[in-house]
């Protein structure tokens, strides 16, 4: 039994509250050392940039010899992006409230699993008045009902899996596929929704992609043709979905003119609010998702505009009891009623089985700022992309692809002289990827229509007027560097 006693004490000292608690101040400290460092220094570095490579080479290395965990997640820290730095204005990812941290702490070590009720009773109980507050925002009456799931990807899979549910003519779930079944999106949807469409089993002749208008929303004077053409073919159309806004330029889909058209043919609405689905909290920007509540089921994550840290997912129900429907199966051991609509017991409706606490990342945010926190911060980061963006149009040597409905911002740099499109994505792919390699400022790219832009997402509150005329300025600094 001696190597049982000796992992006795092993255990014991991984347990002991003593280390957890000196630790815990360690590394308080160093993150809040780092928000200050990254909001006082804007020459701090944003991205490390490293090659993969190098940088799994590195982490192999580091993993040889065991080691001090402060050092270990000081590593971490430093070979990360820093989403707290005002220069990161790339990706849609929310920069997290600093407290909604510590719910994360709270989560892992609780542990509670969620799933059912007794697993996470004040976590369920919390995932229900999240889910009921923004239910009440997007105009839902309290037939409505949803959960919180694992991000967008798996949510957007999730509503239409219920969409089938609801509208197939036959029960795939219980008998497998015997017709041919269709969605319609538009082509601006993100990936997901094809890759969802995909593991539906309905295959690439069963995603009707709708083409957009030069705002790239959804042409809805189209959606009869193109519905007719797929029942043409022998397909049966079982949903449509809606862009709240789209992925590459955030630009918002007509959900009014989708509504009446789903109604009138019987197809589910779904709207993918992912990114831009926040407005639903804003009184002046609401108008941009006019018509949301007729949607039969909207995904919105609170990870994007909402301050809160990924993964973090609401999808909501129009008519909640549907909620029940999608992965209704017998799982009698979990459940004693495995037919009754327990709002308490999470993973009746959800995907997951086992789920992180998120509603309490949420819940922080709204009982700590008030209820009105997710609209003053949509507001202010739609603001500051409208700076932004006035910034843009205003300097000769810039062109704005569009402008923005949301937080979303895509321009590129136009040297006098440069017009043929070809060189121009190369200097702005260059220009991109030495900006990052400075490392003051981190943007993505993207292609509309095989254009190669700069695409600026404001997500950091704290990014100022003075730090896009200080981006605009590397840029043109780089162009002029690219094109000489
Ligand atoms: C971000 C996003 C998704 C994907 O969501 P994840 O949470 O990243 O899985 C889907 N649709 C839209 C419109 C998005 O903006």
């Amino acid at each position: 039994m001696e190597s049982t006693t000796s992992n006795q004490v092993l255990f014991n000292d991984i347990y002991k509250p003593e280390h957890f608690r000196a630790l815990g101040h360690q590394l308080i400290d160093l993150l809040a050392d780092q928000l200050e460092t990254v909001q006082q220094d804007r020459q701090a570095k944003v991205y490390p940039h490293e090659d993969p490579e190098l940088q799994l080479a590195y982490f192999n290395e580091f993993l040889k010899e065991k080691g001090d965990p402060y050092a270990t997640f000081k590593t971490i820290l430093e070979r990360s992006t820093q989403l707290q730095h005002p220069g990161f204005i790339g990706h849609q990812t929310a920069v997290p409230s600093p407290i909604t941290a510590f719910a994360g702490l709270f989560s892992d070590f609780l542990n509670n699993g969620t799933g059912v009720y007794e697993m996470g009773p004040a976590s369920n109980a919390m995932e229900r008045t999240v889910i009921d507050f923004t239910a009440k925002h997007i105009g839902y009456t309290e037939q409505a009902a949803g959960f919180i799931t694992s991000g967008g990807t798996l949510a957007n899979l999730t509503a239409l899996l219920a969409a089938r549910k609801a509208k197939a003519p036959s029960d795939i779930w219980e008998e497998g596929h015997n017709e041919k079944l269709a969605v319609m999106v538009s082509e601006e949807a993100h990936y997901c929704i094809d890759r969802a469409a995909r593991i539906l089993g309905i295959g690439s002749e069963g995603i009707i992609k709708v083409p957009v208008d030069a705002d790239f929303k959804i042409r809805a004077e189209i959606l009869e043709a193109s519905l007719k053409n797929a029942q043409d073919k022998g397909y049966h159309v079982f949903c449509l979905i809606g862009c709240a806004g789209s992925t590459a330029t955030g630009s918002y889909d007509d959900l009014d003119a989708l509504a009446t058209f789903a109604a009138k043919h019987a197809i589910w609405l779904h709207v993918d609010a992912a990114h831009g689905g926040g407005v639903v909290f804003s009184k002046k920007h609401r108008h941009l998702v006019k018509g949301i509540a007729q949607a039969d089921t909207v995904v919105l994550d609170y990870h994007k505009l909402l301050m809160t840290p990924a993964l973090n997912t609401a999808l909501i129900f129009k008519d909640g009891q549907l909620s029940y429907q999608t992965f209704a199966q017998k799982a009698q051991y979990l459940w004693d009623a495995p037919d009754h609509d327990e709002w308490y017991h999470s993973a009746k409706r959800t995907f997951e089985c086992t789920k992180s606490l998120m509603s309490a990342k949420v819940f922080i945010n709204l009982k700590t700022y008030g209820t009105d926190i997710f609209e003053k911060n949509v507001d202010h980061l739609y603001a500051s992309a409208q700076v932004l963006s006035d910034l843009i149009r205003d300097r000769n040597d810039f062109e704005l692809a569009l402008v923005p409905e949301s937080n979303i911002v895509n321009f590129r740099y136009l040297p006098a002289g440069v017009t043929d499109d070809e060189d121009l994505n190369t200097i702005n792919g260059r220009i991109r990827q030495e900006l990052i390699e400075e490392g003051a400022f981190y943007i993505v790219q993207t292609h509309i229509k095989g254009i190669r832009y700069l695409r600026c997402t404001v997500m950091n509150p704290l990014t100022t007027t003075d730090d896009f005329e200080r981006l605009l300025d590397s840029i043109a600094a780089l162009g002029h560097i690219a094109t000489s």
